[in-house]
């Protein structure tokens, strides 16, 4: 099932056209454990007590690369564009667009861009000392 049709995950897209990252975490007793994207049951300890919290958007460059060929025609203008496996610092590691100058181990935080025919989350560098 892809992303976008996970019905768990729509919570996630309508947060994220108003600039924030939601993820659920579990509330099992000495559980705890983040979910991405949000999803009804936990990985960790298939509890299904989960709690939707906000990310701060901050986090660490795990994995990026660059799309110089977008999939479709308007998305062209776009391009080239990076896309980035980021752990963010809530212990999660999602998927989203990022500065294509961004290297491995970056600290990086979230901001809010449109994207085709929504708003999607990228990554920049974070410049806080
Ligand atoms: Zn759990």
């Amino acid at each position: 099932m892809s992303f976008s049709a996970n019905p768990h995950a729509q919570a996630f897209w309508q947060h994220a056209q108003e600039g924030r990252i939601i993820f659920a975490r579990c509330c099992a007793d000495h559980c705890g454990a983040p979910q991405f994207p949000p999803k009804p049951r936990c990985d960790v300890c298939d509890g299904d007590r989960l709690e939707m919290r906000q990310a701060t958007g901050t986090g660490t460059i795990f994995s990026i690369t660059v799309v110089h060929r977008p999939p479709s025609d308007a998305l062209r203008q776009y391009a080239p564009y990076g896309i980035a496996l980021v752990d963010l610092d809530e212990g999660f590691r999602m998927m989203a667009h990022a500065d294509p100058r961004l290297t491995i181990g970056a600290r990086v935080r979230a901001t809010f861009v449109p994207f085709g025919d929504r708003t999607v989350p990228r990554f920049v560098a974070d410049q806080k000392p």
